[in-house]
């Protein structure tokens, strides 16, 4: 999406000419999965894909939303904006309208506005094209109604919007890597403290990309699995007696083992090794560079397999194959049950792991996967 067509868009939905468009990219964890409602580490990244929203004030107090998805507004007054009158894919961008008003007590120069937004970021893929849409919605408001909010705030007023509007029990990774992201550079947030601090990938230099292998299988991030991995967490804290799964560290997996039931075992060591890899994977790219990341994807991907239970067939093979075929190192990301695996991989190789890809694809049967590389690009921002 260019800016001009994004002003066209706006002015044909609503006969007037925007004042400004900000954007705000999707994400790629590149490590962490599970972790950031268990208080833990995460570290994704902002990706070169993007929504980009055109915006004009108003006069009164109407929000209106459109969306090329979706290209009749969406209209609701500021005086009614609460997370019960909210529905659909609106809730996120008016959901985000709702809880700056919460974060910000309501200061700043309220008026209605026109929104008009657009997106590459592949919906439902487990890129977050949620974060990117509160995210573009979140720094566009706090610029027009002169709210002064820091960054972090205004991922929480993301996460709030998700939260409570839309009633996904997401942590608050997603919107922290929208909002935070910088080129070729990782977001390391400790998910306790929201300490977050900005960690160069050198990938462009090392010659390796990120190759997103989206398999089209459609994930219930708001039901299901989810709701039920977070119980199990929680349930397996209670019965460790800790705070959360953050207090539990490596050396208190055997005792763990003889306390919790296996499964919830196996859930407890997922967490627990998943946070230690996501330091070591801080301290590897920062000591040995990226290449010598690779064996902590693979042993992540391993993890959700077999102790989380999250990932699928299609992912399991997308990560096989490309690991295969000389991937550096391949895991799934996102929330799991389908969505989209990662790979690392040397730029020379990005084809014919694509290739090996997509034949093996085709010989197990399954819907031909939608191969794409990925930057680590800037976060959210005006544009013009
Ligand atoms: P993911 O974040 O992995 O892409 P989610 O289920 O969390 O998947 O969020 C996807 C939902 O967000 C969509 O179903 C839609 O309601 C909303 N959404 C995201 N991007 C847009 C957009 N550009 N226009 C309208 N709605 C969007
Ligand atoms: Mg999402």
């Amino acid at each position: 999406m260019t800016d001009s067509s994004i002003l066209t868009r706006f002015r044909d939905a609503y006969g007037r000419t925007a004042t400004g468009v900000w954007s705000a990219p999707g994400r790629v964890n590149l490590i962490g999965e599970h972790t950031d409602y268990n208080l833990g580490f995460v570290f994704p990244f902002a990706i070169n894909r993007r929504t980009v929203l055109a915006l004009a004030p108003r006069e009164d107090r109407t929000l209106r939303v459109a969306s090329s998805f979706s290209p009749d507004p969406v209209s609701i007054s500021l005086n009614d904006l609460s997370p019960d009158r909210l529905h659909g894919w609106s809730a996120y961008p008016l959901g985000v309208a709702w809880a700056l008003g919460q974060v910000s007590q309501l200061r700043g120069v309220r008026t209605g506005v026109d929104v008009y937004i657009d997106s590459n970021v592949p919906i439902g893929a487990g890129l977050s094209s949620s974060a990117a849409i509160e995210s573009a919605m979140a720094v566009a408001l706090n610029d027009v109604w002169r709210l002064d909010l820091d960054r972090r705030t205004l991922a929480k007023a993301g996460q709030l919007a998700e939260n409570r509007a839309v009633g996904a029990p997401t942590g608050i990774m997603d919107q922290s890597a929208s909002l935070l992201g910088r080129t070729d550079s990782g977001v390391f947030l400790d998910c306790r403290s929201l300490a977050a601090e900005v960690i160069p990938l050198g990938f462009e230099d090392a010659g390796l990309e990120v190759l997103v292998m989206d398999t089209h299988v459609s994930h219930a991030h708001a039901t299901g699995g989810y709701a039920a991995r977070r119980a199990s967490c929680e349930a397996g804290a209670r019965a460790l007696k800790a705070d959360s799964l953050r207090d539990v560290q490596l050396s208190d997996l055997p005792e763990a083992e003889e306390v919790l039931d296996e499964e919830t075992f196996r859930r407890v060591r997922h967490v627990v090794t998943e946070n230690q890899r996501v330091l070591d994977t801080v301290r590897t790219l920062r000591e040995k560079g990226p290449h010598a990341i690779g064996p902590l994807l693979d042993a992540s991907h391993v993890s959700m397999r077999d102790d989380f239970e999250i990932s699928s067939p299609e992912l399991d093979l997308a990560v096989s194959t490309a690991q295969a075929s000389g991937a550096v190192g391949a895991r799934m990301t996102g929330g799991g049950f389908g969505g989209a695996a990662i790979a690392l991989v040397d730029r020379a190789d990005t084809q014919s792991v694509r290739d090996a890809v997509a034949a093996s694809f085709a010989e197990a049967g399954y819907r031909a996967p939608d191969t794409f590389t990925v930057r680590a690009a800037q976060g959210a921002g005006r544009e013009q």
